[in-house]
């Protein structure tokens, strides 16, 4: 049965409950859905639970590189830049439409962050690191090169630049695609189930947990051999949970990114660079906006509602208008923004910005596995370490050895940037045929990959213009394949509207509401609150107050 569709999640309810598995993973973000599939590749049985939507937690708010984070090379931790740079190319490999290429554009300035010869050091280490292919290395640019690069840089300090190879993705559409490669090997993931509490046998080991279905408003109990928490920032909660929460513990830092149209700030390629404070901040774009961020503060608020605030704002428009001071942004140019946790492991005496990205490992005497910490970028490795130590606890040599490197993701018929581009431009003769403009054929192929064409053949079951034949295509298409549940779910983490295509939501969401009154046979009550939830998130990503603390 196709547990990925969202028809079918009575009967994957039903399984959860009467069914004992090998392992139950908590958390839907990319650290849960790794571990996921990397169990259920293995031979496991494996159920996932997502208390909220999957990636909605850190997994959609990420700077959404696949990267090896330069700036850890500078903090030496070596381990972790080359683990990471060697995961960009691997998972690029397994999803190269939602991995892309990225140039970097370094910017060096009088007095910043790197210097000429460190940087040429630094990136060749980099690319060396991550093994980076010769015809894409690092390249060393003069004043004149790096300004003709982007020439609404200060002219003023910049005097040189360093450009260098990383990759753009889209956290949530990744987190997605893994869920649904799960799925493929047997896993069992719900979204909108949450952890309540934990079972324990009589010598006080984790047999199961009890959690609440937010969508029937009932409870049940999942019993599996190993639990795993990737909870990402609520970790330590469910650890208290498990009355297991000593030693060390989770640091969270927020982190902000504002989008802007790319208009209004037209770079080239994405530009890393210095800000005032000594941090530095990227800038990216992504075909109709531009993004910025990211901030990094201490963070003790609700974790359930990470608002962007405007003191987030003033911050990274300030940041921007220094380096690229005819930009002249304000607020008024913001067009929406997220702001997430990263779960860090604390460490005594560092600043959020010091902390190592390290993952680390939790086991409790109850038996409770919880891993936190980590990036996006490494989430095959930290998955396979989880199910490696599950592994040699089950003690049964019948596991497969991990393997995730050669599961495709989405399809897995484009196989490299190249085919992504013939594609896209195959693509691109189709949606200008149906009505559409070509900017769809890189927003569908980034999205969906080859999954693309279904939708674009299913655009003629619906009425209307193309716009609205298409948006319902798409809906469609997430509600058979990937577990929406709500109008949310479908504008935010499997389209990505909300961040990158806010103006397009106003039109398209009274029809993609009519779709789900439908589908799911909802009261107008039930409309009436999917509406009031779409209303209120594309109300918060666009609107800022400060916090009270900033006003003091
Ligand atoms: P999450 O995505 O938060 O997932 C945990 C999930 O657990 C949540 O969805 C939550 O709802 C669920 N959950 C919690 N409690 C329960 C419960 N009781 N029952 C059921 N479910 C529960 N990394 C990179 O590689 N590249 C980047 O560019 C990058 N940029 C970043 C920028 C920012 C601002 C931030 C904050 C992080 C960035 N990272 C980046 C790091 C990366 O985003 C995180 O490491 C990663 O997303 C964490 O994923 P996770 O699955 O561990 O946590």
């Amino acid at each position: 049965m196709n547990f990925c569709s969202s028809k079918n999640r009575p009967q994957a309810l039903q399984n959860l409950q009467s069914e004992t598995f090998d392992l139950l993973v908590i958390g839907g973000g990319i650290t849960g859905a790794g571990i996921a599939l990397d169990a259920a590749s293995r031979g496991m049985k494996v159920a996932l639970v997502e208390k909220k939507d999957f990636a909605s937690g850190t997994s959609s708010k990420s700077t959404k590189l696949v990267h090896g984070g330069l700036r850890y090379l500078k903090q030496l931790e070596i381990g972790l830049v080359r683990e990471t740079g060697t995961e960009r190319a691997i998972v690029h490999q397994l999803a190269p439409h939602l991995v892309v290429p990225e140039k970097m554009l370094l910017p060096l300035v009088e007095g910043g962050t790197y210097g000429k010869l460190g940087t040429s050091f630094g990136l060749a280490v980099y690319d060396f690191l991550a093994n980076v292919h010769s015809t894409d290395r690092r390249k060393m640019l003069s004043k004149e090169e790096t300004l003709e690069k982007e020439p609404q840089l200060r002219k003023d300090i910049v005097i040189g630049g360093g450009y260098y190879a990383e990759y753009r993705t889209d956290d949530a559409r990744l987190t997605i695609e893994i869920i649904k490669a799960a799925a493929d090997h047997g896993a069992i993931s719900l979204n909108y189930v949450e952890v309540k509490d934990f079972v324990y046998d009589e010598s006080g080991k984790i047999k199961g947990a009890v959690c609440r279905d937010h969508v029937g408003e009932q409870m049940l109990t999942v019993n599996a051999k190993y639990i795993v928490s990737a909870a990402g920032p609520w970790v330590d909660q469910l650890r208290k949970t498990d009355d297991s929460l000593e030693g060390k513990h989770l640091f969270l830092s927020k982190g902000v990114h504002i989008v802007v149209p790319h208009e209004r700030f037209p770079v080239h390629q994405s530009v890393y660079f210095d800000v005032p404070d000594g941090r530095m901040i990227f800038a990216i774009p992504r075909h109709r906006v531009t993004y910025i961020g990211t901030t990094d503060t201490p963070y003790k608020e609700e974790l359930d509602q990470v608002l962007t605030r405007q003191e987030d704002v003033d911050y990274l428009l300030k940041s921007v208008n220094s380096m690229f001071p005819s930009l002249n942004l304000t607020t008024q140019d913001v067009e929406s923004s997220w702001a997430g946790l990263r779960p860090l492991i604390h460490e005594e005496g560092k600043s959020a910005s010091q902390m190592s990205r390290k993952d680390e490992i939790f086991e409790s005497e109850t038996g409770l596995v919880s891993i936190a910490g980590g990036k996006l970028t490494g989430y095959r490795k930290m998955a396979e370490r989880v199910v490696n130590l599950i592994a040699k606890r089950h003690n049964d040599n019948t596991l497969a050895a991990c393997h995730t490197n050669k599961i495709a993701l989405a399809g897995g018929t484009l196989k490299s940037a190249k085919d992504v581009a013939s594609y896209v431009a195959e693509t691109e003769k189709k949606v200008v045929a149906k009505g559409l403009s070509e900017y769809y054929a890189i927003y569908l192929t980034s999205n969906y990959g080859t999954q693309t064409d279904t939708i674009l053949d299913n655009m003629a079951n619906f009425r209307g213009a193309a716009e609205q034949q298409l948006i319902r295509a798409e809906l469609a298409h997430t509600l058979e394949h990937e577990m929406v549940q709500t109008p949310l779910d479908f504008f935010n983490r499997r389209t990505g509207r909300v961040y990158f295509n806010l103006p397009s939501i106003k039109d398209l969401s009274d029809l993609v509401l009519d779709d789900f009154q439908n589908y799911f046979n909802w009261t107008d009550e039930q409309v009436q609150a999917a509406k009031t939830e779409l209303e209120t998130e594309v109300y918060e990503v666009s609107n800022f107050e400060y916090s009270d603390a900033a006003l003091v």
